[in-house]
């Protein structure tokens, strides 16, 4: 679950996290009155479920209470990144000395958690990454336990702080730190700390997400700081969706779900064991457009295949498929392989002449590749790598 700004702050705060003096609301007069609390000057921040606000005219400064109403009043209501602004959060504007960037996440590539930090903060990390990758310091983690207080001497020092400031810098991490991992969060992020004139370290902002699976866990505590469980879904499910949706819901064997609208014309059906992101992922990467996103696996039934099957390539645009998965252990391959072909029988589409690409193995394989043999699909083995499977895909879709 995704949280805004301010219910990231507030679970900051909980676990001693220093932040700006602030206020959230929802009315020009709320503002008015906020700033006169806290002390102008301030800064006014949209809350919505996207960061790159301040770009996008999301984060205004005001020097007084008058100022912070009117400004108020301007963004209230505005439409910023698909949303519409119904909170700001009002806080001190800060004297800025620095701006740092600081993060406990996942990392794909070593398949393990790590803490993040760069002196390059206030800016698109993913841009810092590309263009300046030596900018970022990574610390990886070996289990949930603490944070040593080594590990952030190390951040600290690796981002050039000094005296007092660098010592709050590492009482920081170590929060956030602790903060990432009771809370069970796949992201935690603090873009950007600010190190104050008066050599401060607060959390000017901060991005929070909460593993779903985690909910039931955490549901209780979050609720105690004012942040309920919510489907933050940024968009209701399209009529393909809900269609997908159902055909998961009518059989609770397997797997044919998590399906998802796309606008290209390459019609997927992915899984295996973390076989639909990394496929996705490769298709995108060489340049496919998928029509879909899935996740076929846990053994269906020939039945539940077939009516996703017969979902996608009915879907309005859709010219192609491709049936992949990484190797099963766990589900039938013959499975996919009839399912595609009953959809494809019944909609009088001729399975050896329709664009597929079929790169799926384990259990039942060369029952698969009898059926697709029988009726023309030509197939990809298990010695053909996701990334050729993917390239494949895409290749088969140029010029249709
Ligand atoms: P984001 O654009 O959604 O990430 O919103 P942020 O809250 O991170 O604000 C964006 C940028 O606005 C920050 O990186 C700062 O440069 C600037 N900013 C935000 N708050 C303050 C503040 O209190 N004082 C000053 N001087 N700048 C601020
Ligand atoms: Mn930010």
């Amino acid at each position: 679950m995704r949280l805004k700004e301010f219910e990231s702050k507030r679970i900051l705060q909980s676990m001693g996290v220093s932040l700006p003096k602030g206020k959230l609301v929802s009315t020009p007069a709320e503002a008015r009155q906020a700033a006169q609390e806290i002390g102008a000057p301030v800064v006014l921040k949209v809350q919505i479920l996207a960061t790159g606000r301040g770009k996008a005219g999301g984060v205004k400064f005001a020097d007084t209470p008058e100022q912070a109403e009117q400004v108020a009043g301007q963004m209230i209501g505005m439409q910023i990144k698909g949303y519409v602004v119904e909170q700001l959060l009002v806080e001190e504007k800060l004297d800025i000395a620095q701006e740092l960037y600081l993060a406990a996440t996942f990392e794909e590539a070593t398949k393990g958690r790590l803490m993040m930090a760069s002196d390059a903060g206030g800016m698109d990390i993913n841009e810092v990454a590309e263009k300046d990758p030596t900018r970022i310091n990574r610390v990886h983690m070996d289990s949930w336990i603490d944070m040593h207080p080594f590990q952030a001497k190390e951040l600290a020092y690796g981002l050039g702080l000094s005296g007092k400031v660098n010592s709050a810098a590492q009482s920081l991490f170590l929060k956030l730190w602790a903060t990432f991992v009771s809370f069970d969060a796949i992201l935690a992020e603090i873009n950007p700390v600010v190190v104050t004139k008066d050599g401060r370290v607060v959390a000017a902002d901060a991005h929070i997400e909460i593993e779903g699976d985690s909910m039931f866990r955490q549901k209780d505590r979050l609720a105690a700081l004012g942040i309920l469980d919510r489907d933050d879904n940024a968009k209701p499910p399209t009529e393909f969706e809900v269609e997908a949706l159902k055909i998961d819901k009518a059989d609770y064997r397997g797997v044919a779900g998590r399906v998802v609208e796309f606008p290209g014309s390459l019609g997927l059906m992915i899984g295996a064991g973390g076989g639909s992101l990394t496929l996705f992922d490769a298709i995108l990467r060489n340049g496919g457009k998928p029509a879909n996103y899935c996740e076929v696996g846990g053994n269906p039934p020939v039945s539940k295949v077939y009516r996703l099957c017969k979902l996608i390539l009915q879907k309005p645009g859709v010219k192609g498929l491709a049936v992949m998965t990484n190797v099963f252990s766990n589900s039938r391959v013959d499975t996919l392989a009839r399912g595609m072909i009953k959809a494809m029988l019944e909609l009088g589409i001729d399975p050896a002449t329709y664009p597929i690409t079929f790169r799926s193995a384990g259990a039942f394989e060369e029952d698969a590749y009898a059926i697709l043999r029988k009726y023309g699909v030509k197939y990809l083995g298990r010695d053909v790598n996701i990334e050729d499977a993917a390239k494949a895909a895409v290749s088969m879709m140029e010029g249709l």
